[in-house]
């Protein structure tokens, strides 16, 4: 009578916990917890210690375009906004993929300015192009207890995909982006690294941390790689149309057969990047992405999409004129320039020269500033010495080198580069 046996045992465990000889020690509290953030302590080592000079903090280190700023904001994010508030009829639970006009103003958007043809059905909106990443990471790989499963990402990479993956178990694979090659990427090694595993190609373009601007052949090339293996592309491309040497391409418009997750948003080109507002878009001309589609609709339904008051404005938004964007790409192309020939200027930096987003990386020769030991070494003594504040590579799997932001004013600029200049004469070699 196994039953007696288990009840009796209860019983004791219920009962008779104060005085039964087998009971473990009090337990104390220990509460484990996942919450790695790999960049978090490269950070926190580079400004361990405050800056030693009077200079005034210059902080280059988050992408962020409103941070000193670059721009006023498009006119029609105040305007449309204030109409939305002042209408109260926005005020209410949207659906979960976002309304139907916001779904509609995107495809629109992606007509006009990539002439790429998006069914409303086929985009879902996100809280910003970090959510997009999360969603459809999520519809593609299953927990790696099901299958074992593998994605590619380009190196030098924005942190948050590994990031975001390290939660999932799926292996991640990187290819790299090779700076003698325009930081283009390495086509033999993704070719190399497709399996039967392997459920998504990332393709950042334009690249942070890279600053590039990927030509149409070269695009085409990925692309034939994805379509010999039959694996989707995600392409990043929130920096989309900021690129001064060349047209931007939006992979949507070359692909004929290979599924296309486009992710964007607001974040960068419309300068709004507090309004965490994104999309995932799907390009899926031969039809054979359903499960996708699919999925994106019932993960979008875990979360209600970014908020009913700038659903309700980004028609308005993202109808916002050329003139307008042409005005801020003014002033990122300047910015280009000014540390491009500031860089140029200082022996044992150098760079290739930004074509697109928002960044370029600068590399440090070792043999000029031995020194050093490493990127997270430099940017420290930077920081100390100068108080100016810029990512090491190491944030980016590109060791060796260092980013900075393009969008702060020009004055900005010229001082970071003079800054630069002063840190490097003090410590090359002799
Ligand atoms: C800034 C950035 C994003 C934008 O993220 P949001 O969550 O929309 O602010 C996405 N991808 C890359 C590569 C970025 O640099």
């Amino acid at each position: 009578m196994p039953d007696i046996q288990l009840i009796t045992s209860q019983d004791a465990l219920l009962n008779g916990h104060q005085h039964h000889p087998r009971l473990k020690p009090a337990k104390t509290w220990n509460i484990r917890t996942n919450s790695r953030n790999p960049i978090r302590s490269t950070l926190a080592s580079v400004t361990s210690a405050p800056p030693s000079t009077t200079k005034t903090l210059i902080n280059l280190g988050l992408g962020d375009p409103t941070h000193y700023p670059l721009h006023p904001p498009p006119p029609a994010s105040i305007t449309a906004t204030r109409e939305a508030l002042d209408g109260q009829r926005h005020n209410g639970y949207v659906p979960g993929v976002g309304t139907s006009a916001a779904r509609k103003a995107v495809a629109d958007y992606h007509q006009r300015w990539d002439s790429v043809q998006y069914h409303e059905d086929s985009i879902v909106l996100t809280h910003g192009v970090g959510q997009a990443l999360d969603l459809i990471f999520s519809v593609l790989f299953p927990p790696s207890h099901f299958e074992r499963t593998n994605i590619l990402l380009p190196r030098p990479v924005f942190a948050q995909y590994p990031t975001l993956l390290s939660n999932l178990g799926v292996e991640v694979r990187f290819y790299d982006c090779i700076e003698e090659n325009n930081w283009e990427a390495d086509l033999a090694a993704i070719e190399r690294m497709c399996d039967e595993g392997t459920r998504a190609i990332m393709v950042t373009n334009p690249s942070n941390p890279c600053g590039t601007n990927f030509s149409a052949s070269h695009l085409r090339a990925i692309l034939a790689i994805a379509d010999r293996h039959k694996v989707p592309i995600i392409a990043d491309e929130i920096y989309g149309h900021i690129t001064w040497s060349g047209p931007f391409i939006p992979l949507a418009s070359l692909s004929d057969t290979v599924p296309i997750i486009t992710l964007s948003g607001l974040s960068k080109r419309f300068l709004l990047p507090g309004w965490r507002f994104g999309w995932i878009a799907l390009h899926d001309p031969l039809h054979v992405a359903g499960s996708v589609k699919e999925g994106m609709a019932v993960w979008a339904n875990r979360f209600f999409g970014p908020s009913s008051v700038a659903q309700a404005a980004l028609p308005a938004i993202l109808e916002t004129p050329a003139e307008w964007h042409n005005e801020v790409l003014a002033k990122i192309k300047l910015n280009a320039e000014i540390m491009h020939e500031a860089i140029k200027r200082i022996p044992g930096l150098s760079c290739t020269p930004p074509a697109g987003a928002l960044y370029m990386l600068v590399r440090i020769d070792p043999d000029t500033f031995p020194k050093f030991h490493g990127d997270v070494d430099f940017c420290t003594a930077l920081y100390r010495e100068e108080a100016v504040f810029v990512l090491p590579g190491e944030c980016f799997e590109a060791s060796g080198y260092f980013r900075i932001v393009l969008a702060s004013p020009a004055d900005v600029m010229g001082e970071v580069g003079v800054r630069l200049a002063e840190f490097c004469n003090r410590h090359r070699r002799e």
